[in-house]
């Protein structure tokens, strides 16, 4: 028979089972059950479908069968079964691909993380057999194969013979050791509190024998108690699904097993929100706020979606209908007697029913992140990190109709508080006169609390948001008000806290050097105005924007693919405080192309420090260059 190898990336991961020290090898027998109960899945989901699959689904079940004797522990189920070239796919190759990578990025941590992340479904075996037989016959085949894998040096595969359609995996468990008592898991005590452990809210029964001790009945009043030993086949789970089970009884662990177990997260959920409502409208419903966006999230992939069960049964996998765009993130399942079994996607979508169920689910999450807002900022700002974008796009899109929903949802650093708030926090501080909400654009917090226009407002007392998000802007705009005050960009030409004297000044200022200014723009191509300013304080220049479109909204939308691209209206605006003023005039007066010269530099200086790129870079390097070596 010849012994096939394993595909490099399963072997690595083998090995890492193999010789595997995370205390925590027993989760192997929930990662079994849990692909048996997803097999017995499939196949009852077939059959809802498909009238040929003639199935009784009250006898769909696991069966777990220790062998003392042999060493083994069985894991049986009537599912759907693999084909022989389906053990050889799925059994062969790693189907996670995703932790091996991620096993490969962290190589110096230990094997603890990906284990306890990401679960490794079949290969978790390894951890405590050292030869796995898994023997399948596949659904409406009369061919069954047994698949053998000693570890790392490769499997087999070869025809058998099955009873029953479903698949057995026989675990053969290693010998004890001095560092791990394996042998416990040929313990009937022992595998029936892992199963209640981990394994509880498994929907199929989940059978074994079980041993118990009766008194032995007596003939004669006056015998010695005798005590016999009775085999029962038992049903070791409780079968109630765990959002049909009594709130108070279930501890956060079995919600967080369901979790990874139903939605292939090994990473802890952030919270979880179990509901039971009984009305006009009654279901059950368990909802997760996972603790990180998956690969997907935030690409054309993902499917957003609920789970839905009518009493008990699924009847679709993911229903979007249940959440709105904005809370795809949200995971979890519903189930409520009021739906009917064989409702299809259309019925679904105009069912009443479910109308009035997502409704209060949106409110639920809505009052859930509310909550969170207020009693436990840290982790909201975990959600708002993986999370914050999806909201600000729920701003954004269709035109602001769900903004006054979201707005309260929102956070933003605050330049004096020098942390995140919200737009509420940020009014309840407003200072008496102000009558706009300030804010400034930029690559990180750093790099915005140096933008020359921040340092004057921010010296002024005045609170600045500071936008590093590219949406930020654009929800803000969405937004447009909020507690009757609009929202300011302090680089844009719109804001100005200066005293009437000083405007005056600075007006006078600007009209004596119009002519100055009308030739440096000529200098310059792509400025609307050039003039002076006394708002900057240390710096010599900055670029300010006039109209709809800001500089970093011109930023955004340019770095979009598509055709068009905008052109945000600029100013440059020069320190009238600041020595280079002096030097400008008297340039003006005494040497005008060098006055074009300068132009040109410091319009390139206002550009870089508003994180633009310079348009003609040689030309610019040359100049500076020159300057530096006279
Ligand atoms: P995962 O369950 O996350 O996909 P596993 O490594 O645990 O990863 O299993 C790999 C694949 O093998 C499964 O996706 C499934 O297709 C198949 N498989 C495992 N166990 C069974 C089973 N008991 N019955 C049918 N198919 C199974």
């Amino acid at each position: 028979m010849k012994k096939k190898e394993f595909k490099a990336e399963s072997k690595k991961l083998m090995d890492l089972m193999i010789n595997s020290i995370y205390t925590n090898k027993e989760i192997f027998l929930r990662e079994i059950i849990s692909n048996a109960s997803d097999a017995i899945d499939k196949l009852y989901y077939n059959s809802l479908t498909n009238t040929s699959i003639k199935i009784n689904h009250k006898n769909l079940e696991i069966n777990i069968k220790i062998d003392k004797d042999h060493k083994t522990l069985t894991i049986s189920d009537n599912g759907i079964g693999m084909s022989k070239e389906e053990l050889e796919s799925n059994l062969g190759t790693i189907a996670k691909s995703g932790s091996l990578s991620f096993k490969e990025e962290n190589e110096k941590k230990k094997d603890i993380d990906i284990i306890g992340q990401f679960g490794v479904g079949f290969y978790s075996s390894f951890m405590v057999s050292d030869k796995v037989e898994v023997i399948s016959r596949s659904y409406g085949s009369d061919e069954a194969y047994i698949w053998t894998s000693e570890g790392i040096d490769g499997y087999t595969i070869e025809k058998t013979s099955k009873d029953t359609y479903g698949t057995d995996v026989i675990l053969h468990i290693k010998d004890n050791c001095e560092e791990y008592e394996y042998e416990k898991y040929l313990d009937s005590y022992e595998i029936q509190s892992l199963i209640k452990k981990y394994s509880d809210y498994i929907t199929y029964p989940i059978k074994m024998e079980v041993e118990h001790s009766h008194l032995k009945p007596k003939d004669n009043e006056n015998d010695k108690d005798e005590y016999e030993t009775v085999k029962e086949i038992e049903t070791i789970n409780s079968l109630i699904p765990i959002w049909k089970r009594d709130k108070k009884k279930i501890k956060e662990e079995e919600y967080n097993t369901f979790y990874s177990d139903k939605f292939n997260d090994y990473e802890k959920p952030l919270k979880y929100v179990h509901t039971s409502v009984e009305g006009l409208v009654s279901y059950n419903s368990i909802l997760y706020i996972p603790s990180h966006a998956s690969f997907d999230y935030y690409s054309k992939d993902f499917e957003k979606g609920l789970q839905l069960y009518s009493n008990g049964v699924l009847i679709m996998e993911k229903c979007s209908d249940l959440l709105p765009d904005y809370f795809s993130f949200i995971k979890g399942v519903v189930d409520s007697p009021d739906l009917s079994l064989n409702i299809s996607r259309e019925t679904l979508q105009q069912s009443k029913t479910l109308k009035t169920i997502a409704s209060n689910i949106e409110k639920k999450i809505k009052s859930t992140l509310e909550e969170m807002i207020n009693k436990d900022r840290e982790k909201y700002e975990e959600f708002y990190k993986a999370f914050g974008m999806q909201l600000k796009f729920g701003i954004y899109n269709n035109f602001g109709i769900d903004k006054e929903k979201l707005q309260d949802l929102l956070l933003f650093y605050s330049s004096n508080k020098k942390k995140l708030i919200t737009l509420k926090e940020y009014i309840k501080d407003i200072k008496n006169e102000q009558n706009s909400i300030y804010y400034a654009c930029g690559e990180t917090i750093d790099k915005i609390d140096m933008l020359p226009q921040v340092e004057s407002v921010k010296e002024k007392g005045y609170d600045i948001l500071y936008l590093t998000e590219y949406v930020d802007e654009f929800a803000l705009k969405t937004i447009m008000n909020y507690d009757n005050k609009n929202f300011l960009n302090v680089c844009t030409d719109t804001i100005n806290l200066d005293s009437d004297e000083e405007k005056e000044a600075i007006k006078n200022a600007n009209i004596e050097c119009k002519e100055i200014f009308d030739l440096m723009k000529s200098s310059i191509d792509n400025v609307k105005e050039v003039r002076f300013t006394n708002k900057l304080k240390k710096h010599p220049v900055c670029l300010t924007s006039e109209g709809d479109i800001s500089i970093e909204m011109e930023k955004v939308i340019n770095s979009m693919p598509t055709d068009e691209k905008i052109k945000a209206s600029t100013i440059l605006e020069i320190n009238v405080n600041h020595p280079i003023a002096e030097k400008i005039k008297k340039l003006y007066k005494e040497n005008k192309d060098e006055l074009k010269k300068y132009s040109k530099i410091l319009y390139s200086q206002a550009r870089l420090i508003e994180g633009l790129s310079i348009e003609n870079p040689t030309e610019i390097s040359s100049l500076i260059c020159d300057y530096l070596s006279k």
